[in-house]
Order: C-alpha cells, then structure tokens, then sequence
C-alpha cells in the first residue's frame, strides 16, 4: 500500500533547515494535524529560528497561512499571532541552532502557556541558559505556577507514546550526536504518531553515524521502525550536515552523504529483515546478523520518503547547500536501488506527511 492511499495526517512548515551557521536558517519546523486549523495550536518542531525567518517567509508567501476552512484568513496570521498559537515546544537537544529562538523570544510569547517538551537532560542544559545569569529565569517545572509562560516537562526514552498536543503522541529515542569532555553526547529522535490515524513519521535531531559511534543507537532506531515501514511510517526527517569527502575524525556527531546512505541500507535490511519475520510468524527475533545481498534490498524502502536537512551553510556554493548534498546523497544512494525517494527540506517549504 503506497502513501497515497493512506490519509495524510500532518501538516508542516519549515521555518528554518539549516544546520548553521547561517543564523537565519536554523532547525524550527511548525507542525499541525492536517485537519486542524492553523488556529487550533501548533507544536514547535525545534526552535533555531522563529519570529524573524517566519517574517521572511511570509512576506515571501503570504498565503501560507490560512488555507484551511475554519482557519482565520491569511491577512490575520503575522509572526507574532502564529507563535502566540504554538501549544508545546519539542526539542532534541539544547545546541543553540535548536534553541536560539525559544531563548530570544521567551520573554515575549504570547498566547497559553507552552510546555518544552524534550529528554530530561535536554531540560536540563536548557536551565543553565535560563539560569537568570545568560538570561533570565523564564521557565518552570511547577505546572502550577502562573508566573511562568514556558513549563518543562520531561519525555522519557522509555517506548511509550506520551500525548503532547490534541491527537499527537511522541515516542523519545536516544541517539547519539557524538562525544564531548565528559564522554558521549546525547540527542533525541522522535516517531511523532497522529493519533485517530497511527501514522507515524520519524524526526531525527542531530546524530551520527553508528559506524563511528562508540554506542552505536541508530539501529535500535531502525528496529523499532521497520516493522511500520510504509503503511504507518513513510516519511523521516534527518540530518546531512556535512558535504562528500568529509573526514570522519571532522563529523563532530554529524552525518555526511555516505553515512546517510549507510544509515539507509542499515534501515532497508532492517525491513526486509521484518518482512521476513512477519511471513514466518516466528515471532522469535533470531537475527542471525546475516550479510544481505544487496539484490534482497532492491525496493526494501518503496513509499518511504526522506526529507535531509541540518546542512551546514559553506557561504560557497551559488546554489542551497541542501541540494548540494541532497544530489551528493542520491548519487550515492542511487546504485542500491532502495526505492527511497530523497528529498530535501527547504525554508519555508509546506510538506504535507
Ligand atoms: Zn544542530
Ligand atoms: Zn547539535
């Protein structure tokens, strides 16, 4: 069953895609149930960018608000108004190309109250930044104390889906996004489920790959999402950060094309592995890492889209970087014939999931 005959669940715009340094195109995507109005609440996906990119984008594209029946019309939507809507931040992790405009705007967002929704570790490091000393004290776990606008509420890594928002559920997965002073680096992965519809689709936040990881977390990724692949899962959002030819010692927990393809093949074998389990009715999970032959993964990912983003800006190239490295990863993906269809997340892009 391809996507097309299943119902679309989510609607997304994408505020910012970049991975840096490009302070004006940093990870912040809006996120709705597709039959919601814009209106009715928004989760922010990430929060690099914000007000100042979504003027640019509005200004560019008036419209892009609005279009759904009960939603209010275009002309009543600004920055301002759109973020007043937002009901709930999830982050998966606290760098500052994820945060920045959370921390910059969170002393003047209007509307409810918002929760931060991310690992209690990403809480956490966001604390040390509202510590009142690199700004203020502008968020609280005490759900009940109206004197904060912005409420902390942890997300344990732990398979459960924990409603967020009206008809969205979050599972939390733990991936690794490389090493730091005090050892390994973690960052979240979320499968973002519309409720009334199970579809599902996958939102990575910054990661590496597992062939370089000391603790490889990727595949228990792609386990727990083979299974679902296409009819509940058919979309995933994931990094690229860096261009071919990237060292692996330069990554700094990032992937680059090849990685990206790797992390793919791994997640294709992983399905025809589960494909394989279903029709046996085994349900005994002997994975006999058997090495498949790479005819076994021809079409392994048909109905599956994936959306790169995070790419690093090199102020070198005349055209995006994204697409830079979104023909780099084709390139490379092109001989395994997995049947993905790579795409690349562009700022200010509505993506329909
Ligand atoms: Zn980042
Ligand atoms: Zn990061």
């Amino acid at each position: 069953m391809q996507k097309e005959l299943t119902m679309a669940a989510f609607d997304m715009l994408v505020v910012g895609s970049g991975g840096g340094p490009d302070e004006s195109n940093l990870s912040a995507y809006l996120l709705k149930p597709r039959q919601a109005a814009w209106n009715d609440g928004i989760i922010a996906l990430e929060a690099g960018s914000g007000l100042g990119a979504l003027r640019h984008i509005m200004k560019r594209d008036p419209n892009i608000f609005g279009e759904h029946p009960t939603d209010a019309s275009p002309t009543s939507f600004t920055p301002l108004t759109v973020y007043a809507n937002v009901k709930c931040f999830l982050l998966t992790h606290a760098h500052l190309d994820h945060i920045g405009s959370l921390v910059m705007t969170a002393g003047t967002l209007g509307g409810a109250r918002k929760r931060i929704y991310g690992s209690a570790q990403t809480l956490s490091d966001l604390e040390t930044i509202f510590s009142g000393r690199i700004w203020p004290k502008l968020a609280t776990y005490d759900e009940n104390n109206p004197l904060f606008q912005l409420v902390y509420h942890a997300l344990r890594a732990d398979d459960k889906y924990e409603v967020i928002f009206p008809d969205i559920s979050v599972r939390l997965m733990t991936v690794s996004h490389g090493m730091n002073d005090s050892g390994q680096y973690d960052g979240a992965c979320f499968f973002i489920r519309h409720d009334p519809t199970n579809q599902e689709f996958i939102f990575f936040g910054d990661v590496e790959p597992d062939s370089i990881s000391v603790e490889p977390k990727n595949i228990a990724v792609w386990r727990a999402a083979a299974p679902k692949i296409p009819h509940i899962i058919s979309t995933i959002f994931i990094e690229c950060s860096y261009q071919t030819g990237r060292p692996d010692g330069q990554l700094w927990g990032h992937l680059s094309p090849v990685h990206l393809v790797q992390e793919l093949v791994t997640l294709a074998t992983e399905v025809v592995i589960a494909r394989k389990e279903r029709r046996s009715c085994s349900g005994s999970r002997s994975r006999k890492r058997q090495r498949m032959s790479p005819e076994a993964l021809h079409g392994a990912l048909e109905g599956v889209k994936v959306y790169i983003m995070h790419c690093k800006e090199q102020f070198a190239t005349e055209r995006p970087i994204n697409h830079v490295i979104g023909d780099q990863c084709r390139e490379l993906l092109a001989p395994h014939q997995l049947g993905v269809e790579l795409l690349t997340a562009d700022q200010g892009m509505k993506i329909v999931i």
